[in-house]
This record gives C-alpha cells, sequence and structure tokens, in this order.
C-alpha cells in the first residue's frame, strides 16, 4: 500500500529529469578542484540521481584551508565592524527568502524528507540568519574597573580564526544555519564540509553569500567522501577550531585528529533522549508530542524523543492513544504537499534502523506497532514502530537508532523516573509532561540535558543554546552563546601612572 494514509495522491512536483551539477566554492571561485570522480546523490524517495558533486581529495582540503587561512589573516573580514558583516548575512538572509522554493526542493530530493517541512527549515533558517546577523553587534567584552586607581582590566574577545566546519545529512540547511552565521559573525573564516549526501543546499548558500557581498576566500565549500575529508580537516594545523556535528562515534574520531594542534573543538553529537509522562500530564497533548518526536523526520533527529518513561498507572491510557494517532500520520512521497514522513534517507541507514527492530524482538521488547518497511514503487519507508516493556538494559533502549522507533519503560517514582531517564551515556535533550509545577521543575533539575522541554517537545528558537551533556557534545551553538563559541578571550591590563619600580633606584 502506497503512499499509507496520504489521501493528496497527485503530486504538484517532481524529481528532476536531469541531476544538478554543483562545482565546489574555493577561494570565490567555482572549480572542480583535484576532483577526478564524482558523486551521485540519488533521491532517496525518487531513485532518480538528483546531484553531482565533485569528490575531492586532501589536495582541496589544502587549497580550501589556504584560502580561509589568507582571508582570516588579511582581515578584511575578521577586523570588520560588526555592522559590515551584520549586512552580508542580513542579505544573505533576504536572498535565502527569495530562493527559498528552489532551497527546499534540493533538500527534499537529497534527504527524503516532505516538502512542506524543507520549506519550513529554509525559512527557520533565514530566520537564524536575520538573528544571528545582530550578534555580530551585539558580540563584545568586559571590563574591570575595580583592580585598584593604577590598573584598568580590559577583557576583548577576539574570532578563533579558520574553523573547519562539518555537518550531518539530516537537516542540512538548518543545521548549518545554527552555525555558519554564528561563526561567521564572530569573524572567523570557514571551511565547510557537508555530508556527501546532502551537499547541495550548502553549496547554493555559498553562492548566495557570494550575491551577498562576502568577500573571496571567507567561506569555502568542499564536497566528497566524509572520511577523507572530515579526517584531513580535523587533522589539519592551520585550522584553529573544529565544529562536528554527527554521531557520536564519527565525533570521537574528529576529536582525536584534533589533537595535533590542539585545536578547538566544538561537537553536537547523538541523543537518547527521553520524554518523561508523569499520571499528572495532560495526556492528549503529551501522545501528539510524543508522535511528532519520533515522527518527525522519519526519526532521524538528533533531539527525537525516542524513550517514553511513563507512570505505571497511566502507562497504558498514553500508548493506547500514541498508537491511535500513530495510525493517521501520513507517511509517502514526500513531494506531496500533505505528506508528514517522507522516505529514510540512505538505505544503509534502513538497514541500520531495521536491525535495531529486530534486535528489540529478539530481546524480549513486545511490538506494539510497525517495524516494517513499507512497499512501495520506489523509496525507502518505514512504520513508525512502537516497543512496550522496553528495560534500560536492551540495546534498544540504549543506543540512537535514529528512525521511526520508540521505547517504552514504566515507572513507579519521581526517583526512579529521574534515573531511568538519565541512565544514558547521552545528555541531548529531554522532555517533561506533568501540570504540576514543583514536579516539573524539581525534574528540569535534575535532568542531565543540554535542552529541557516541559510540556512540549523540539520547540524554541535561535536565542537559546543548544548542545549536549555528557557524550552529547562539547560546547554550544546559538544564541550569544553561539557566536562567543568561535572567539578567543584575551584579558588586557592596562597601566594608569607610574609604575612601582621592582628594581629599588
Ligand atoms: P556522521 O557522523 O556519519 O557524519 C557527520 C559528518 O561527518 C558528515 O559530513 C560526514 O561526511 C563526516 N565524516 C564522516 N567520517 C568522518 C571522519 N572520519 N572524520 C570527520 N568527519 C567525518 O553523522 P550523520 O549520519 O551524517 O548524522 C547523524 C548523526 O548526527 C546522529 O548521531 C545525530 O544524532 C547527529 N546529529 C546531532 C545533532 C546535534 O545538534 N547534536 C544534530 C544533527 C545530527
Amino acid at each position: 500500500m502506497f503512499p499509507v494514509n496520504n489521501n493528496d495522491n497527485t503530486p504538484r512536483l517532481a524529481p528532476p529529469l536531469q541531476p544538478r551539477r554543483f562545482e565546489m566554492f574555493i577561494d570565490g571561485r567555482w572549480t572542480q578542484g583535484s576532483a577526478t570522480a564524482q558523486v551521485t546523490r540519488y533521491s532517496p524517495s525518487h531513485e532518480v540521481p538528483v546531484s553531482v558533486y565533485p569528490a575531492a581529495g586532501v589536495d582541496d582540503v589544502q587549497q580550501a584551508v589556504a584560502a580561509a587561512r589568507r582571508a582570516f589573516d588579511h582581515g578584511t573580514w575578521a577586523r570588520s565592524s560588526g555592522a559590515l558583516r551584520a549586512g552580508v548575512l542580513l542579505r544573505t538572509a533576504a536572498l535565502i527568502r527569495q530562493h527559498s522554493e528552489a532551497l527546499a526542493l534540493q533538500e527534499t530530493f537529497e534527504t527524503g524528507k516532505p516538502i512542506s517541512q524543507a520549506r519550513g527549515e529554509v525559512l527557520g533558517a533565514a530566520g537564524i540568519w536575520e538573528y544571528a546577523a545582530g550578534q555580530a553587534q551585539a558580540l563584545h567584552g568586559d571590563s574591570f574597573n575595580n583592580l585598584g586607581d593604577s590598573l584598568l582590566g580590559l577583557v576583548t574577545r577576539e574570532p578563533v580564526g579558520v574553523v573547519g566546519l562539518i555537518t550531518p545529512w539530516n537537516f542540512p540547511f538548518f543545521i548549518l544555519a545554527e552555525r555558519l552565521p554564528f561563526i561567521l559573525a564572530s569573524g572567523c573564516t570557514v571551511v565547510a564540509k557537508p555530508s556527501e549526501l546532502t551537499s547541495g543546499t550548502t553549496l547554493m548558500l555559498a553562492g548566495l553569500m557570494q550575491e551577498a557581498g562576502l568577500p573571496d576566500g571567507v567561506l569555502n565549500v568542499l564536497t566528497g567522501p566524509g572520511a577523507v575529508l572530515g579526517q584531513a580537516i580535523s587533522a589539519h594545523a592551520d585550522i584553529d577550531m573544529v565544529s562536528f556535528t554527527g554521531s557520536t562515534e564519527v565525533g570521537r574520531l574528529t576529536m582525536a585528529a584534533a589533537t595535533g594542534n590542539m585545536k578547538k573543538v566544538g561537537l553536537e553529537l547523538g541523543g537518547k533522549n527521553p520524554q518523561v509522562v508523569f499520571a499528572d500530564a495532560d495526556l492528549d497533548a503529551a501522545a501528539d508530542a510524543i508522535v511528532f518526536g519520533i515522527c518527525f523526520n522519519a526519526g532521524q533527529c538528533c533531539v527525537s524523543g525516542s524513550r517514553l518513561i511513563v507512570e505505571r498507572s497511566v502507562e497504558q491510557a498514553l500508548t493506547e492513544k500514541i498508537c491511535a494517532l500513530l495510525d493517521k500520520v501520513r507517511i509517502g512521497d514526500p513531494l506531496h504537499e500533505g505528506t508528514q514522513v517522507g522516505s529514510i534517507t540512505e538505505a544503509r541507514h534502513l538497514e541500520r534502523v531495521l536491525g535495531y527492530i529486530e534486535q528489540g524482538r529478539r530481546e524480549g521488547a513486545r511490538l506494539l506497532r510497525g517495524g516494517q518497511r513499507i512497499e512501495s514503487p520506489t523509496g525507502m519507508y518505514l512504520q513508525p514502530t512502537v516497543f512496550a516493556d522496553v528495560t534500560p538494559q536492551m540495546v534498544i533502549a540504549r543506543e540512537e537508532i535514529f528512525g521511526p522507533v520508540l521505547t517504552i519503560t514504566a515507572f513507579d517514582s519521581f526517583e526512579q523516573a529521574m534515573a531511568l531517564a538519565n541512565d544514558t551515556p547521552f545528555g541531548l535533550a529531554a522532555s517533561l509532561w506533568s501540570r504540576n509545577l514543583e514536579t516539573a521543575l524539581q525534574a528540569t533539575r535534575q535532568i542531565k540535558a543540554g535542552r529541557v522541554w516541559v510540556n512540549t517537545t523540539i520547540a524554541g528558537g535561535p536565542e537559546l543554546p543548544s548542545g549536549g551533556f555528557k557524550q552529547s557534545g562539547i560546547g554550544r551553538e546559538a544564541g550569544r552563546y553561539g557566536v562567543e563559541e568561535y572567539t578567543e578571550l584575551k584579558s588586557v591590563h592596562v597601566q594608569l601612572g607610574a609604575r612601582t619600580p621592582w628594581v629599588s633606584a
């Protein structure tokens, strides 16, 4: 049956007849670099080629880093006024809005996500660029006027230098927006390497930034094999900081490679995020958010609330509500306007998610919904899957599945709920559901996660920082913290008047 639960059977949009051919962007020029091979990206939902990219090598990393280094050291960007940088970022935001439909289509072609959500992602990204522009002018240091009559202390912020920016495939344009404009606002220059599965919108953005007046060399974009380029960027001695978003496993490799020149490291990694529901919660609201949390982007979402931890007295009622809502979710062709869940982004990843589902069955969890791939002429669609009677030791409760799979575990006391929620090596996000202010606030205090939602999930804007506790990462993105992350602090001590001599006359 396909599309599933999707009444809108006439797609108004279609995949391209020919793939779009991209070049890389190095030092303000479009180039094939040293590439002798190309990477062809097929639409995961339509199985036609949608993009072709140069497969860059280590020589291209050298070229891109040299360009970013020159641009940084020259100072036209790093030492320019915040107002100048804000102007470029705002013009970029306007161009993103102007080209939003083309960007959203490219995102859908490469990721398989519903077009309505790709549009939301692109327009949301434009808003982040606008916010980050303000941060270019808001960025400031500190002063100490309390060091006595003869000493004044200043703390200034300087851009850290050349930043290597490595991004994943799940929200290619949005994640870029949560990092790149903040990095540029600080005055840094960038060598970006998007995922080889979804490089299109990052290259399109480079074109828009050029149009917006970004000086040559400030942003460079490389495409090609992640392991080769990602490691070369992470290890490069002329890169001062690497900002990596992706799996905890690859984050560890990035961090190890960065030790050569002790570069600063920002890591935004995986999660296994609890949805903790207390008995006094609004169960209808919680059920809807839980369904959204595991289905959004087909569960390929770092903050997906994939572990339901529910008070035993309401477990059955909540589970029934969740299953009833899941049956209504519209899964199918991402180019249909009404689709809510599109294709899994990559065949290898689909196999991985199906492997976890099989593991859940073997471990003795009770399968309540889903568990199968959905038959379709093209594409990789997965039934949203729910497992009950999940114990905290099971692999499906411990590892990030990164698919539409929910595990359910019951608790009997507040203390047990907190212990279960924190029983994970990750600490990215958590959602809490209670009508009792004290329960909600006590839980907020005890949860070890970088982002906590109370009576909602996956909500917010660029004002608040994002990042993880424990093995979910190091550092923060967005908000004023997101721009400060890409600066070094310098303490300046200014002697006022004569200094007391050390050697007596
Ligand atoms: P991934 O770790 O496989 O790849 C991420 C990026 O690293 C890609 O650009 C890839 O090409 C590159 N890469 C591959 N091998 C590399 C290496 N050896 N050294 C350096 N870079 C290398 O992750 P993914 O599959 O693209 O994305 C999914 C993961 O990302 C999930 O774990 C998800 O939770 C995480 N994620 C985290 C956040 C966050 O903000 N915390 C946001 C989105 C995704």
